[in-house]
């Protein structure tokens, strides 16, 4: 299973969020490495979505941007979004918002047969990987080059996009498909 953060890995992180389907700008090469992801089992998104919680968006218009986002997405052949686990809470109100490990369990309690040790993560922020690699999973972190001085958790590896991720995770022995 690969597990997907949202803003800043697979669309472009605003310094408001992402509130419109208008707002939703994808990263390049983010339908190929979805269709990567696919190709070696299942895809979910994991996702803090604070502004549910403090009530810039509804959880509505949150679906909305979503299922645009997943119909983006699945204009690359062999794209697909399993599933879409989200944190809506306020910062300090939950156990799921990252780096809290809670999304990350229900992803796992929703695909039994998968074992967190056949997992990778893939996000821009160490709070994204963080869960991942507290759980055993492989990590990867997504630097962007402005941000090139933020620090890379021991234990991820540090990439430049979403798909360098899933190119060196799909060569990785056990992973190929
Ligand atoms: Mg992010
Ligand atoms: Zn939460």
């Amino acid at each position: 299973m690969v597990l997907l953060d949202r803003d800043g890995t697979l669309n472009v992180r605003r310094t408001s969020h992402v509130h419109d389907v208008h707002d939703l700008e994808l990263l390049p090469g983010v339908g190929e490495a979805v269709a990567l992801a696919a190709a070696l089992g299942r895809v979910v998104l994991v996702t803090n979505q604070q502004s549910v919680g403090r009530g810039d968006i509804t959880s509505e218009g949150l679906d909305a941007v979503n299922a645009a986002l997943v119909r983006q997405l699945s204009l690359t052949p062999g794209a697909r979004v399993d599933a879409i686990y989200v944190c809506p809470h306020l910062a300090g109100t939950c156990d799921c918002r990252k780096p809290g490990t809670g999304l990350f369990l229900q992803a796992l309690r929703e695909a039994p047969d998968v074992l967190p040790a056949h997992c990778a993560v893939i996000g821009d922020q160490p709070s994204d990987v963080e869960p991942g690699l507290a759980l055993g999973m492989l990590a990867f972190h997504v630097v962007h080059e402005a941000e090139s001085a933020v620090a890379t958790p021991a234990g991820a590896f540090r990439v430049g996009s979403a798909l360098e991720a899933m190119t060196m995770l799909a060569g990785l022995p056990g992973w190929a498909s």
